[in-house]
């Protein structure tokens, strides 16, 4: 039998270099127990004896560079073991990557560790791999930063953000990365409707990045890893190259399109940036529209109530008087192909503009700003988000959900067009 004496248990066993591909269902998970051998989840190691909880929703496979024997417990979508990944040419790149880390480290150099940042179109596993290189580094003592400029996808915190954290030790496999001390910006929206202001935020970011590395050699010899969306034409390939340059990216992966590798080695061509092509993995789900809905849900729902449903969070009430409404770039403009040919909108894309309170804000997610002038609020990052449960326009307040009890760490609150149902949809 298996986890808590049950009896749904299907063991497989994996030879060197293969992987146990696993899809749960949706509305409930499973568990995965390493009985011999060695395995990891995307880079995280199993312990041998120990069961993991997969959540329902979600998709993951179990590699093994030597064999191993795994049992799953509970019923799931779909399992079975696949020969071909690429795995080894995974663990090739990270081999790379951390004799620079080495050589960054070293008595006395002032050299910079790799940044690297994983680059293709949507569902390829970049946030995968992303994970497993950050693993790999945790695992041979290093702590680098992961950096998530996917506002849609994002694996750190809720969706519309960017932001950056740590990764000190392997990811847990139930909770994620850990979040003590993430860097966070609000872009506020799931696409870039106004790239000035996103570049403006990972410009931010990258000064960060260089003041970190200055102030702690370990951090500057761990480097950075770094997600990105998976739009990459037009707009979507000049944000990859904004942020290539901001953040001072020295190392490009492109997975798993040629069209992109070869346009990158173009434009990347006499800088000091080299790029590489990986394979995509045939695991890698395509995942439809309604899933990254339901995904962006479960975002939200885990940054106010826990990644396992812990969290009470508290239900809160702000008059209006005492709050600051803000939103950036002057509300929501129209995208350039609505527009008459030969015209721009006219909105100033940092423009910072006071919202006033009404009904529309039901639903929305705002960020609790660490700007404590108008002023600062383009350049500061966010403590937090609270969720608007209630909007009562004749007394004048709003009720909120609030992941930490007690008075919001700043009065000066920014709005986007982010929304949530909340758990009942
Ligand atoms: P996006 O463009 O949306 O950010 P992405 O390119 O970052 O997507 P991932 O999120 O890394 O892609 O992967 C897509 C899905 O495939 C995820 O649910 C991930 O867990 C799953 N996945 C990745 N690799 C494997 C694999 N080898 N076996 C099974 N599932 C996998």
């Amino acid at each position: 039998t298996g986890v808590d004496g049950r009896d749904d248990v299907v063991s497989h066993a994996l030879a060197r270099e293969e992987e146990l591909r696993v899809e749960t269902l949706r509305s409930e998970g499973c568990a995965i127990a390493l009985v011999s051998g060695h395995a990891e989840i995307f880079g995280s190691e199993l312990a041998r004896g120990q069961s993991v909880k997969i959540g329902g929703g979600k998709k993951v496979a179990v590699f093994t560079f030597h064999g191993a024997t795994i049992e799953i417990t509970g019923k799931v979508e779909i399992a079975y073991v696949a020969g071909e990944t690429p795995m080894v040419s995974y663990a090739n790149a990270h081999a790379v990557l951390n004799a620079k880390r080495e050589r960054a480290g070293a008595a006395g150099s002032s050299e910079e560790g790799p940044r690297v940042m994983c680059v293709g179109p949507t569902d390829v596993g970049k946030s995968t791999v992303c994970s497993i290189l950050c693993n790999y580094a945790a695992r041979s003592g290093q702590a680098p930063l992961y950096v998530d400029l996917d506002l849609g996808q994002g694996a750190l915190t809720v969706p519309g953000t960017i932001c950056a954290a740590p990764v000190d030790a392997q990811i847990d496999l139930e909770e994620g990365i850990p979040l003590e001390m993430p860097l966070v910006y609000f872009y506020g929206d799931l696409t870039v409707n106004n790239p000035e202001y996103y570049k403006h935020i990972v410009t931010r970011l990258g000064a960060l990045l260089d003041e970190r590395s200055k102030a702690n050699d370990d951090a500057r010899a761990a480097g950075c890893v770094v997600n990105t969306m998976g739009w990459i034409d037009g707009m979507g390939l000049e944000l990859l190259l904004h942020a290539r340059e901001a953040l001072k990216i020295d190392h490009v992966l492109v997975i798993g399109q040629e069209r992109l590798y070869g346009q990158l080695q173009q434009k990347l061509a006499g800088t000091d940036c080299q790029v590489f092509r990986m394979q995509k993995s045939g695991g890698v789900v395509e995942r439809t529209q309604e899933f990254r809905r339901a995904t962006r849900d479960r975002m939200f729902k885990e940054y106010f109530y826990g990644p396992t449903g812990e969290l009470a969070p508290a239900s809160q009430t702000a008059y209006f008087s005492q709050i600051s409404l803000y939103r950036i770039g002057g509300g929501p403009r129209a995208p350039a192909s609505a527009l008459p040919i030969g015209q721009t909108a006219s909105t100033d894309p940092m423009r910072i503009a006071p919202v006033v309170p009404s009904t529309s804000l039901l639903h929305s997610v705002l960020a609790v700003s660490h700007g404590k002038t108008q002023g600062d609020l383009l350049n500061s990052n966010v403590a937090g988000f609270i969720y608007i449960t209630e909007v009562d326009m004749i007394q004048k307040k709003f009720t909120y959900l609030s992941p930490c009890p007690g008075e919001l760490p700043s009065n000066v609150l920014l709005v986007g067009n982010l929304k949530w149902l909340g758990l009942d949809n």
